[in-house]
């Protein structure tokens, strides 16, 4: 439960942080709340030469109205997210999701940036960002550049940001009709299985949680959602899908509860 040895760099800019990210090239590691990463050090699954701390870059936090969206400074923690009376109104899924992260230790340390960098399979803010086909923006010491949720995440823990890219901002759509749902054995752990949804009028977009190594767009349910039927949504929330089977739950209870899932979030979402 000890980690290696590493270094450590507190910058004060956004510059100065991918700066030092390319000059320490593969041994340099971004930290933010540290919720994921500091676990993952301790167990010596991560084991980076210097740690560049970009948790005093003050201009990276915060949530802004912007219109028809949200802009999300990738610093915002889960719990500001979670008590945003702006978004409780009108982005529900990022509030409702927010909320039920961890417990309130995890929320009051954990940021937006550091779960969508993270790109955790159980992680619940990746299909939150997928459903509402939100985007970042990313800083390198090359310049910026804007990354749409289908393009973020690539695999198990595995994201399209460079070793010397930092994601500064997010930015997700209003949606008022939208929320998360997810399930785990106990409150406050990681979801079994989760679904966000995104409900647009005669349409939805949904995205699961939990049942492979990135968000899933369940776009058989999608279709079928067409015109407002939830109950036939789910029943097609698990075509297609390949989840994993462990200690959590089989392939098959994954299936049944992205089905579940998937009409009950329709429902509120529609209801709200
Ligand atoms: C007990 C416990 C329970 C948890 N339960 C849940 C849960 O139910 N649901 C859930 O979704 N999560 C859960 N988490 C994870 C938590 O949400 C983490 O806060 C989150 O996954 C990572 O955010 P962070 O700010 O802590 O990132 P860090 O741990 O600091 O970093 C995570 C990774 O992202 C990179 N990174 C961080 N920020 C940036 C950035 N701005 N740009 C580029 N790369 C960056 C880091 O280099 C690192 O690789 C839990 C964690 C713990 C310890």
């Amino acid at each position: 439960m000890i980690p290696r040895e590493f270094a450590y760099e507190r910058p004060e800019s956004v510059a100065d942080a991918a700066g030092l990210l390319r000059s320490h090239g593969d041994g340099a590691r971004v930290l933010a709340g540290g919720h994921s990463l500091l676990p993952m050090m301790k167990l010596r699954l991560a084991a980076p030469e210097t740690l560049v701390d970009i948790g005093g870059i003050s201009s990276l936090r915060g949530i802004t109205d912007a219109g028809s969206y949200f802009e999300i400074g990738a610093l915002t923690r889960h719990a500001d997210l979670a008590g945003s009376d702006l978004l409780g109104l009108a982005c529900p899924v990022l509030a409702s999701a927010a909320a039920g992260i961890g417990d309130p230790q995890v929320r009051n340390r954990g940021t937006i940036g550091g779960s969508l960098a993270q790109a955790d399979p159980h992680g619940d803010l990746p299909a939150v960002l997928v459903a509402l086909d939100g985007e970042v923006t990313a800083e390198g010491p090359d310049g910026t550049r804007t990354i749409p949720a289908r393009d973020l995440f690539r695999g198990f823990l595995t994201t399209s940001l460079a070793a010397d890219e930092i994601l500064t901002a997010v930015r997700v759509p209003k949606a008022p009709h939208s929320t998360y749902v997810k399930f785990n054995r106990r409150a406050q752990d990681w979801a079994i299985a989760g679904v966000a949804a995104v409900v647009d009028g005669d349409s939805a977009r949904i995205a699961l949680t939990g049942v492979g190594a990135a968000p899933v767009r369940a776009e058989a349910a999608e279709r079928a959602f067409w015109g407002g039927n939830a109950a036939e949504a789910a029943a097609r929330a698990a075509d297609g899908l390949d989840p994993p089977s462990d200690a959590a739950g089989s392939a098959d209870y994954r299936r049944h509860l992205a089905r579940v899932l998937t009409l009950r979030a329709l429902e509120e979402a529609i209801g709200g």
